[in-house]
């Protein structure tokens, strides 16, 4: 592995010179995340382009009708700032309740905007407050800057040098912590604009699991009425949130309800009120409820369905084919029989910005065989070990039928299901990115498996792993031969 280089601009336009020399440089701020994630082998950039001797991210500065904050002010600056606490409490609140003293220390407002954690406060304090970005190449608003779960819209090349923050009537900021990491379980931000014809309410909830994102229904009945009472009888969809090894989707759908009239409260003095309408803290969810799903599974099954322009008995055999197998899965470098129905093989796969490489053990079961009938059925079960990022497994029943295509020709309709879980640090990635890559990876598996048995040295699929050695042995003679 190659060293990492350290360079360390003092203007902004050297820095845009590092950037643009060293397509794999990355921008460190305080090395909160960055480092842990090199660390951990997620990333590995070429250069580290430190972004603290850039004055123009170091200020604080206070105007009438906003404030600008610096990407490489820290937590602790912000806290701290005297004027801040007195004139825009929930920021300096906000940075004061992050994690400990050593990462409020070094940890800044564009690192954890840039990073978009999930379960971060500050996207939540900016989507609130509708604050505009400020990068070296554009202003983007809060709304159009967080797109997905450590996932925003800066560009490769682009630094946030700051954000401004509109003054608000009224902003508060509430978290639950999960108290190992002191990152939000559930965090809810509510402000209220100062403009006396439109009082527009923002409501802004991190911790839910797909990022950061707003609650428009609470933003209208708080600007028709702005007291607890609006919110009475408001529920968050339970589906906008994730179950993990923290809480049930449940548990989080109702703390955001909770927390959010908590955050009201805390502006109109109905705080008395409140307790006795929304009770004490939910309890901490140790043991979820029966009903609540498994920490680590990915939310329901995913399943698909394709044509194959071949017949049924030619996708059976492929299927239980491991020279057909191995190159329509990305990623596989290896796949070996073991004997009849299990399998072992080394695959690489890209999670978002993760690449974990898995020692994968497949066991493969048919349950209903084509000279059965149809439809066929046949079982697989995945195992695989990321090592310390964690273990993946799936369980995949697949299903096959005969399907004329449209020209008339046999082919055959593929259905599956598949019960994916992590566990481990690949757990924290998030559902939703564990889902897409799921999805991804098999969509890659069939259009592979086409255009697999479509290939010449596939020219029929029907003598299966027997037909495949043969073929070998022939190619193999055919070369001896010719020498
Ligand atoms: C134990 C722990 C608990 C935490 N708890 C909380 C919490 O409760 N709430 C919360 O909000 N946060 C929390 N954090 C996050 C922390 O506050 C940091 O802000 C976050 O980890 C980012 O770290 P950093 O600022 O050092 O940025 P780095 O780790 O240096 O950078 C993070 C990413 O942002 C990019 N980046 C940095 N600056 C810029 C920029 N100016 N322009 C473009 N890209 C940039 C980097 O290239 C990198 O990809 C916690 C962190 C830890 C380690």
């Amino acid at each position: 592995m190659k060293p990492v280089q350290y360079l360390r601009p003092e203007s902004l336009s050297a820095l845009e010179r590092c950037l643009q020399q060293h397509p794999q440089a990355q921008l460190l701020a305080g090395g909160q995340s960055l480092l842990a994630a090199m660390r951990l082998g997620l990333t590995q950039p070429s250069h580290l382009v430190d972004l603290q001797d850039l004055p123009e991210l170091q200020n604080i500065q206070l105007e009438d009708d906003h404030v600008w904050i610096g990407a490489m002010v820290t937590h602790a600056r912000i806290a701290a700032h005297a004027d801040l606490q007195r004139q825009h409490p929930m920021l300096a609140q906000l940075a004061a309740g992050i994690a400990d003293p050593q990462v409020r220390n070094v940890g800044t407002l564009g690192g954890s905007l840039a990073n978009n954690d999930p379960a971060a406060c500050w996207p939540t304090g900016v989507l609130a407050t509708g604050a505009t970005l400020m990068t070296n190449q554009r202003e983007l608003p809060a709304d159009a800057f967080f797109t997905d779960l450590f996932t925003t819209a800066l560009l490769p090349s682009e630094v946030l040098l700051g954000v401004r923050f509109p003054v608000c009537a009224s902003a508060q900021y509430v978290k639950y912590e999960q108290p190992a990491s002191r990152f939000a379980l559930v965090g809810v931000a509510v402000t209220r604009a100062t403009r006396p014809n439109n009082r527009a309410v923002r409501v802004a909830i991190t911790g839910l699991g797909h990022g950061v994102r707003r609650w428009p229904q609470a933003e209208a009945a708080l600007q028709a009425h702005w007291s607890v009472q609006a919110l009475q009888g408001l529920n968050l969809p339970e589906d906008w949130a994730q179950s993990d090894v923290h809480a049930s989707a449940s548990y989080r759908a109702h703390l955001s309800a909770v927390l959010c009239r908590r955050a009201v409260a805390a502006d109109t003095g109905e705080s008395a009120s409140l307790r006795a309408q929304a009770g004490p803290a939910p309890p901490w969810p140790h043991n979820p409820a029966p009903s609540a799903r498994p920490a680590a599974l990915l939310e329901g099954a995913i399943t698909g369905s394709h044509h194959l322009p071949h017949p049924l008995r030619s996708v059976w055999q492929a299927l239980l084919d491991p020279a057909v197998l191995q190159p329509c899965i990305a990623g596989c470098d290896t796949l070996q029989r073991l004997d009849e129905t299990h399998y072992s093989a080394v695959v690489k796969v890209g999670l978002g910005p993760v690449s974990a490489r898995f020692v994968t053990q497949i066991q493969l079961t048919p349950v209903r065989t084509p000279d059965q009938g149809e439809p066929t059925e046949c079982h697989l079960h995945v195992a695989g070990d990321a090592g310390s990022l964690g273990q993946g497994s799936a369980t995949v029943v697949v299903h096959m039928h005969s399907e004329t295509s449209d020209n008339g020709n046999p082919g055959t309709r593929l259905v599956w299901h598949a019960t994916p879980q992590v566990s481990g640090r690949l757990a924290q990635l998030g559902n939703r990115l564990l889902q897409a890559s799921a999805r991804s990876l098999s969509g890659q598996f069939f259009v592979r498996l086409t255009q697999v048995m479509g290939s010449p040295n596939m020219a029929s699929a029907s003598g299966g792993f027997f037909y495949a050695c043969c073929s070998r042995l022939m190619r193999w003679l055919r070369y001896f031969f010719k020498r």
